[in-house]
């Protein structure tokens, strides 16, 4: 039985994202896509040139009710750790207007990238796959679960815990039946 450390569902941006991040911390990273290519919406974004980042981006430009609260983030991964990433992969790029990125040639490039950076993290990727209460993918579930209640990392919020399934809860009583499944 494969076990993993990390279980994401969704190979969009930020899946890919997340799981190539997790990968290169060492986690065994699993991404179920339910579709049966990944990244979709990027292919289709900047109308297929993918309009990957802006010069100017900063916290000032996002709207939201929190000002703050996307400024950490913005911190941590610049637009110009992207660019360096795009440049490292030889991505051919121009700014089209007020500092806007595009591709020269195609948003495919950006997936071809993300899904080579997630195969040198060692993630792996299961199209057309969508969980259900069911079988292995619940185990695999609990599994991330338990990942995340490791003592290095934080448990989840009861509010949090509320949002998945009640058998994938922390406190749910079929876990122990289903994880030897
Ligand atoms: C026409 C268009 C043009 C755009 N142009 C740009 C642009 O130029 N620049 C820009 O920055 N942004 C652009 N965007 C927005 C950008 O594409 C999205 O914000 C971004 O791709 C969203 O990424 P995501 O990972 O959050 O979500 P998604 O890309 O929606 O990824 C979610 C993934 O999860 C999968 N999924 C959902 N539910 C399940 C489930 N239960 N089990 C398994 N898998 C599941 C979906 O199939 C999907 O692959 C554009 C969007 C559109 C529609």
């Amino acid at each position: 039985m494969d076990r993993w450390d990390t279980v994401i569902l969704g190979a969009g941006a930020a899946g890919l994202m997340c799981a190539i991040e997790a990968g290169r911390r060492g986690k065994r990273v699993l991404i179920l896509e339910k579709s049966a290519k990944p990244a979709e919406k990027i292919r289709i974004s900047g109308g297929g040139r993918c309009n990957f980042t802006n010069l100017d981006c900063a916290p000032s430009r996002f709207l939201s009710n929190n000002p703050h609260f996307c400024k950490s983030a913005l911190k941590r991964y610049t637009q110009r750790d992207f660019i360096t990433r795009i440049e490292k992969a030889g991505i051919a790029y121009h700014e089209k207007t007020l500092g806007q990125l595009f591709c020269d040639g195609s948003s495919r490039e950006i997936i071809d990238m993300l899904l080579a950076d997630l195969a040198d993290a060692g993630g792996q990727l299961k199209l057309e796959t969508e969980p259900s209460p069911s079988s292995a993918l619940k185990t695999a579930i609990v599994f991330a679960r338990c990942a995340t209640r490791s003592p290095a990392a934080p448990s989840l919020s009861p509010r949090a815990a509320s949002r998945f399934p009640r058998w994938a809860r922390p406190d749910s009583p079929t876990t122990s039946r289903d994880s030897s499944d």
